[in-house]
């Protein structure tokens, strides 16, 4: 068993370190921010990620999980300290590595023996050794390591990922230092794989880049199929069940957000840009997702015509279901559109309103689907959550003024909706009659 610090208390450092204890180590969890250690002290989460409050209580009562705000008593006992900070975009689209500096710092002022630095965060290539020169020149006298073990968790099924992932990647410049890691998660059944520093942290942008490209590449596909009349969830599960191509990350919808996949493909193509290369795929993936939120706007302009005064009830704001994280949501894009359009928005989420709340103005939420949808012209689809799925669709369509739902996630059947009476369009599900007209007309013309 070993002693571990967790820096930073968010998203993947409150995960890491409850498993961590879970795998039976002592973990304390440091951050800068009081009030996540104080409500975290109290037993109160700060995040919704389903199954980590109870991961946290039982940890925490059994003495095996603390919090604090000081790194000189995080750090007193401490083998490992795993970095698990945020890395924001820069002004110029490169990871903001402040958070990751400061981190190192207080580490190296306040580590008292040897100590393995491990860096959680993803990170731009060089990152590792960024960290190592800021150790060794703060503090050089106590002997450490420094790895790369780059998280792939994914929010909403976080602790599971975290507890049962496909791998683990540690990339160290010392060997040992690589074997030292790789035995805090001797009990999980996956492959390690043990490379260089720079190797892991470009595995992580490179992972991140490629599920993002898949998104993208199926939203280019979903727009060939709304020209062509085809329902882009068929083509998908005939596509997926190709082994070679499986079916995750391969629906089509309002595009990627989060707080992952939009600043790390813009990192990583910095990372491309400033070395002279020309990363021309990177750069069609993020302008593909940039437009698929406006296809929102224009499938009710279509309708509508303009949407001025129009009232349009959005259901969910989280990036994804099954969590809270409102950071680049693609709900919160479509709503701010719909307001410059002159729209007005009334919205539901099961967890995240609190947190839309602080970055979106002028929207009325509600505490159900359906009192959003009560008086609307419209309603949005924008987050998968299950309990959209199992709706009372006639309930709804009597709860609109007018029968009209846009499905930015593909999670209704285009025949039920019509069978229901209402107006429904997804993303690519073929059923758009201006495109139906316009297949018509380059068909006949083609005869
Ligand atoms: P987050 O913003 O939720 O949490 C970061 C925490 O670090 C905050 O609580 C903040 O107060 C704290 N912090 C900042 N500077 C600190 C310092 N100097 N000392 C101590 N604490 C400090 O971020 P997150 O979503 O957990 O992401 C953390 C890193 O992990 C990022 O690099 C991210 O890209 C990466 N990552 C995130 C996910 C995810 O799904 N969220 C998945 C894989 C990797």
């Amino acid at each position: 068993m070993s002693d571990i610090t967790v820096i930073g208390t968010g998203y993947v450092g409150l995960v890491t370190g409850a498993c961590f204890a879970d795998l039976g180590n002592h973990v304390t969890c440091v951050d800068i921010n009081p009030t996540v250690i104080d409500r975290l002290r109290r037993g109160e989460m700060t995040i919704y990620e389903p199954g980590l409050d109870d991961l946290v209580e039982r940890n925490a009562h059994a003495g095996r999980l603390a919090f604090t705000s000081s790194y000189d008593e995080g750090l007193a006992r401490a083998d490992f300290a795993f970095v698990a900070v945020d890395t924001p975009p820069g002004t110029e689209g490169e990871a903001d590595l402040a958070s990751v500096r400061r981190a190192a710092e207080s580490i190296a002022h306040s580590m008292r023996g040897p100590l393995i630095v491990v860096n959680k965060s993803t990170v731009p290539i060089g990152t590792g050794d960024l960290v190592a020169g800021i150790i060794q020149r703060t503090n050089g006298s106590v002997p450490f390591g420094v790895a790369s073990n780059p998280e792939f968790l994914r929010e909403g099924s976080a602790v599971n990922d975290f507890l049962h992932p496909d791998r683990i990647v540690i990339g160290a410049s010392d060997p040992a230092v690589a074997e030292k890691v790789r035995g805090l998660y001797a009990t999980l059944d996956c492959p390690i794989l043990i490379t260089d520093l720079n190797t892991a942290e470009l595995i992580k942008y490179a992972s991140n880049a490629f599920l993002a490209t898949r998104i993208s590449f199926i939203n280019e596909i979903a727009a060939i199929c709304a020209a062509y009349g085809v329902d882009v969830k068929t083509v998908s599960r005939g596509m997926g069940l190709d082994k070679r191509i499986g079916v995750s990350t391969l629906e089509a919808g309002l595009g990627y957000g989060g707080s992952c996949f939009p600043k790390d493909i813009q990192a990583l193509e910095h990372m491309a840009a400033i070395q002279g290369l020309h990363p021309e795929l990177l750069r069609a993936v993020m302008e593909i997702n940039r437009d698929q939120r406006r296809l929102v706007v224009q499938r009710l302009r279509d309708i509508f015509g303009s949407l001025d005064g129009r009232h349009i009830a959005v259901l969910g704001l989280s990036f994804k279901p099954n969590t809270d994280d409102v950071r680049e949501a693609p709900a919160l894009a479509v709503i701010r559109l719909l307001q410059a359009e002159g729209a007005r928005v009334r919205a539901y989420d099961p967890v995240a309103v609190p947190a839309a709340q602080r970055l979106v103005s002028n929207v009325e939420f509600a505490d159900s689907a359906y009192a959003a949808a009560a008086g609307c012209d419209a309603l949005v689809v924008a987050t998968e959550w299950n309990e959209f799925r199992q709706l009372d669709l006639g309930r709804l369509r009597e709860s609109l003024r007018c029968p009209v739902v846009i499905d930015g996630r593909n999670i209704y059947d285009p025949t039920d909706m019509a069978r229901l009476g209402f107006i429904y369009r997804g993303i690519g599900r073929g059923y758009d009659p201006i495109d139906q007209a316009l297949i018509q007309s380059t068909t006949l013309a083609a005869l």
